[in-house]
């Protein structure tokens, strides 16, 4: 019978046997609740011939989980204190490749172009810690339309803001740049008791499934746009736009042709306001 990684037991006694703790300035919380994982990994991999890019396998309590679902499984773990644990722990699996590597300083090309080639679904899981769910997301929201989806573990306070309404204080760059992306789907809530050690919060698992078009030819610049234009949270649109272009007369032209008000703020437009102002800006 396989050894479950996810149960408290199991991680108590790979924790003592590495004389390891969980490091918090890593965002070390692991999970030890085998229905919750399995139920990501069976999210996760959505068809019969899926790489997954996992991003912080831990101890490998997802990673196992993946490496039966999926055909392949390329993780980037930043700790080194974990290596010898994942080699060790995932060694009866050969479809799984550890990267000891901070996943903000990768190279993604390097590893979702020969996956691309192979003909792969590429999808990416993760149990993601707080400090780096968004610079992550906007890593991958940017990267391009070779992901079909991101099945990621965050603070549900965090996880609430994607369903952020315009005007509403939760609404920014990211809520806008994931509108444009994905569809966004809630597959669980998850509470605290069922990590090592015990978040002060409770978390969720959230679904981003990347729409097929890409409807703007260059999106590198619109996401550049939409983030300018909320840089300053508190200045209007016409200040934001000014100090990104450095030409205030030239952006109050562009805000007008695009029919929105130049004293208007950023969290009070649409996706569709923000395509009509991409569309006079190029
Ligand atoms: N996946 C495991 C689980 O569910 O039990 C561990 C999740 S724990 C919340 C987050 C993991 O991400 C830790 O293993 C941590 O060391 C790793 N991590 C943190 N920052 C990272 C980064 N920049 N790049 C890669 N891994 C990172």
């Amino acid at each position: 019978m396989i050894q479950r990684i996810a149960t408290p037991s199991q991680t108590k006694a790979i924790l003592e046997k590495h004389d390891l703790y969980a490091k918090k300035n890593y965002g070390q919380n692991f999970l030890v609740e085998c229905g919750i994982v399995e139920k990501i990994a069976r999210h996760a991999v959505i068809s019969d011939h899926c790489a997954v890019i996992e991003i912080g396998p831990g101890i490998g309590a997802l990673t196992q989980f993946l490496c039966e679902y999926a055909k392949k499984v390329i993780a980037f773990e930043i700790d080194s204190r974990l290596e010898p644990v994942l080699n060790e722990n995932l060694k009866d699996y050969d479809n799984f490749t550890l990267i000891m590597q901070d996943f903000l300083n990768t190279d993604l090309e390097e590893y979702i172009k020969p996956l691309c080639d192979e003909g792969y679904d590429i999808v990416v899981a993760a149990n993601l810690p707080y400090y780096i769910t968004t610079p992550i997301l906007f890593r991958l929201f940017e990267y391009g339309e070779t992901i079909r989806s991101i099945t990621v573990m965050m603070q549900k306070e965090v996880a609430d803001r994607f369903g952020a309404e315009v005007n509403s204080k939760d609404y920014n760059a990211l809520s806008v740049i994931t509108r444009y992306r994905c569809d966004v789907l809630k597959v669980c809530k998850v509470p605290a008791n069922v990590f090592q050690p015990k978040p002060k919060v409770d978390s969720a698992v959230l679904q981003f499934r990347f729409h097929k078009e890409k409807p703007l030819e260059n999106e590198a610049l619109f996401f550049e746009l939409v983030k300018e234009c909320f840089r300053q949270r508190r200045k209007t649109l016409l200040n934001n736009l000014g100090n990104y272009l450095g030409n205030k007369q030239k952006a109050e032209e562009i805000i007008e042709r695009a029919g929105i008000k130049p004293e208007a703020r950023a969290q009070s437009l649409s996706l569709d306001d923000f395509v009509s102002l991409y569309e006079v800006f190029i």
